[in-house]
């Protein structure tokens, strides 16, 4: 496995390996990994020759007053998992490797990104975009691998490669979750035992829609309180939001549309800014 820094030398790499008829497979990452991100790389390993995992916190994807500095970081250990999981390149650009001083170009998706997340958090669509079609000029990869847990992202980047025509195939990977259900996330490391314990109220809720749902209630608004009714038995929680918005154009949903309704949910367990959705 080759670990790369430099934007040339991936660059230079991933062409000679195109040049080979190598198909290339991107999982872009911010580290931090887990057996969420583990799968992201299976699922590209089953459809490339190549497999390039990229560890990038993006700092653009931050707002001014958030976690940037505190998320969990953990190269070594990283680097770890992916010889484990089979990859063939890590690459892993500094900052500054990526965002030069006097850097001003910014690729934005102006209506996927504006509900649920893009509320609260204003410029991270902005961010995640930029990052990502730099990651695919510099790789110019066949395919580029993505997960479903953060549902928003996933659908703002293939409305992203269909409207600039990328020509990259994006593969979205179901959620991976923990024991009890609680998705897994890099963010999880963040929270102590008490709070571990009460996050997995929100698979609680999610599940308590689905309850709903499969026993006949298509009330959006009935389904919605059941959701937050649910959320608000642990007194940790802080709901952000909890929609239910159409899984591809993410549009709100007033009736729900079967296989197509995704149930959306952002909440703060304490200072810890957790997501996860399902799709009715
Ligand atoms: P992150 O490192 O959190 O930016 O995530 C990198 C990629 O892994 C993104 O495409 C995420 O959607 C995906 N991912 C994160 N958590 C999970 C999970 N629990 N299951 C599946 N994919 C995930």
């Amino acid at each position: 496995m080759q670990i790369i820094d430099s934007v040339p030398e991936m660059q230079s790499l991933a062409a000679s390996l195109r040049s080979n008829d190598r198909l290339i497979g991107l999982v872009p990452t911010m580290g931090a990994l887990h057996g969420g991100h583990i799968e992201l790389m299976q699922a590209a390993k089953d459809q490339a020759d190549i497999v390039v995992v990229t560890i990038f916190v993006n700092p653009t994807q931050f707002g001014p007053s958030e976690d940037f500095d505190a998320y969990p970081r953990g190269l070594e250990q990283d680097i770890r998992m992916c010889e484990e999981a089979g990859a063939d390149i890590v690459f892993v650009p500094g900052v500054e490797e990526l965002y030069p001083d006097g850097y001003s170009t910014f690729i934005s998706e102006e209506k996927l990104s504006e509900g649920l997340c893009g509320i609260s958090r204003p410029n991270h669509f902005r961010g995640v975009l930029t990052v990502v079609t730099k990651l695919f000029n510099i790789v110019h990869p066949d395919l580029a691998v993505f997960g479903q847990k953060d549902a928003q992202q996933a659908a703002v980047l293939k409305k992203m490669v269909a409207d600039l025509h990328f020509g990259v195939r994006i593969l979205i990977c179901p959620t991976v979750r923990e024991e009890d259900g609680l998705a897994m996330s890099s963010r999880n490391r963040s929270l102590h035992s008490t709070q571990r314990k009460d996050a997995a109220v929100i698979y609680q809720a999610l599940q308590s829609a689905k309850t709903l749902y499969d026993s006949g209630n298509r009330n959006v608004d009935r389904i919605l309180a059941e959701v937050t009714h649910t959320l608000s038995t642990s007194r940790r929680i802080r709901v952000i939001y909890v929609n239910f918005v159409d899984s591809e154009t993410l549009e709100p949903l007033n009736e729900l549309v079967e296989g197509r309704s995704l149930l959306a949910v952002a909440v703060w367990v304490d200072e810890v800014r957790l997501i996860d959705n399902i799709i009715l």
